[in-house]
């Protein structure tokens, strides 16, 4: 159908309307999966002094003829201490790891490759494989001074909390949290802890959504279940309009019921498009709501079915909100694989397929799972990853390179 507009302009029309947030600053300790929003410079060097990589012996390679050398011990210097004494001909220094490595010294010869009686002024010591810079590193090594380590848009994980703390850098930039509202529409909906009455079903995709929301970074809202009549809609869409972003799940498509759009635009939300030429997903509806504080609220009617909302809002919801967030990457992430399988592609849309990443011999490989259509929320507990088949049948044999989506969930 040519009113359907394909997913990468509707990549683009997300991307062109969602302005990046605010930052904020927080302590360290709150710090992990936020978006730094400030590049991150080194005003130290790392290591920042010479240092022992090994409990053992610093010594000057020089004095070192021979398979065994017998030098002189000056002291002992532990982490955290520094020496008195330069090294000088034939003297040793005992060293722990993380110590000051002593002057004079341009390797460390490890402990268990020493031999001394308690008390004795002399220690022996194998030299074999002992070259120069051996067992230490050297100040600024890793880092200098004036040394760019982090852009802006960078996720934060452990191991950038870790540079941070090394760093000392006990505040940093980020962006404010999404807020994030979400609305299940549908007469037929139950919240998941009541009872079913006949033709209902549970609202699976709420918590779903929710769920989602928060390995995205956002924090969710749940605005519960609203019913198929236009002002129970009105109101709710009004109270989900105030986060940032307003998912409404259902009431999207062509049903006499469908009343979503209707409702959206009569509370000023602007359409930027609906329908999207992808399956699952193709009564997504997405618009803007800018309000007289010039904030805006982003607003996705994903499809009803559960699958269909699971993969628009990775693949849509998850690229504006990172955006929003000030994210260095924005898409989804698609690397080519081999199938592990043969398929039969079938259908007039490109299409998202549940799949399971396999590792074989010769590498990592996909294969689809076995999924019955757009209700089946069995298929992806049993798939890590959705293969993308361009529009069109076609039968895909085995080793054949497809595109794959492995969501950071
Ligand atoms: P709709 O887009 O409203 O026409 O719904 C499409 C299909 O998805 C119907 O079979 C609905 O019953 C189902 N559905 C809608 N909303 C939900 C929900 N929140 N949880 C589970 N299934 C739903
Ligand atoms: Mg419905």
């Amino acid at each position: 159908m040519s009113s359907l507009i394909s997913i990468e302009d509707a990549h683009q029309f997300i991307l062109d309307q969602v302005d990046i947030a605010p930052s904020h600053t927080v302590s360290l300790e709150e710090v992990l999966g936020l978006t730094l929003r400030t590049e991150i410079i080194s005003q130290q060097s790392s290591p920042l002094f010479d240092k022992s990589l090994m409990d053992g012996y610093a010594v000057r390679t020089v004095d070192l003829q021979g398979p065994t050398v017998s030098l002189k011990v000056l002291e002992m210097v532990s982490a955290g201490e520094v020496g008195e004494h330069r090294l000088g001909r034939e003297e040793t220094i005992q060293i722990m790891t993380g110590a000051p490595l002593p002057v004079g010294a341009d390797a460390v010869i490890p402990v268990e490759m020493s031999e001394r009686e308690s008390g004795e002024p002399l220690v022996h010591l194998q030299t074999a494989g002992i070259d120069p810079e051996k067992n230490l590193i050297r100040k600024g090594t890793i880092l200098q001074p004036g040394q760019k380590l982090l852009s802006s848009g960078r996720v934060i994980r452990p191991a950038e909390v870790a540079l941070l703390a090394e760093l000392g850098i006990s505040e940093v930039d980020v962006s404010i949290e999404a807020v994030v509202s979400i609305l299940a529409t549908g007469d037929e909906l139950v919240a998941t802890g009541e009872s079913l009455g006949p033709g209902q079903i549970r609202n699976s995709n709420a918590p779903m959504l929710m769920s989602q929301v928060q390995r995205a970074g956002g924090i969710s809202r749940n605005i519960g279940i609203g019913r198929d009549q236009l002002d129970e809609l009105l109101n709710k869409v009004t109270l989900g309009l105030e986060a940032n972003f307003l998912l409404l799940s259902g009431g999207v498509s062509a049903g006499e019921k469908d009343l979503v759009p209707q409702v959206l635009k009569e509370c000023g939300v602007r359409e930027i498009f609906h329908k999207v030429h992808v399956k699952p997903g193709k009564p997504l509806w997405f618009g803007v709501l800018e309000k007289s504080t010039g904030e805006k609220t982003y607003v996705f009617g994903l499809p009803g079915n559960p699958v269909s909302s699971m993969l628009c809002f990775e693949v849509f919801v998850r690229p504006a909100i990172r955006q929003f967030l000030g994210q260095e990457r924005v898409l989804p992430r698609m690397r080519k694989l081999p199938l592990s399988k043969a398929h039969v592609a079938a259908g007039g849309r490109p299409t998202y397929y549940p799949s399971q990443l396999v590792s074989q011999a010769d590498g990592l490989a996909v294969e689809p799972v076995d999924w019955k259509g757009s209700s089946d929320l069995l298929a992806p507990t049993r798939a890590d990853a959705w293969i993308c088949f361009p529009a069109g049948n076609r039968k895909y044999s085995i080793g054949e390179i497809v595109d794959v989506y492995t969501p950071d969930w």
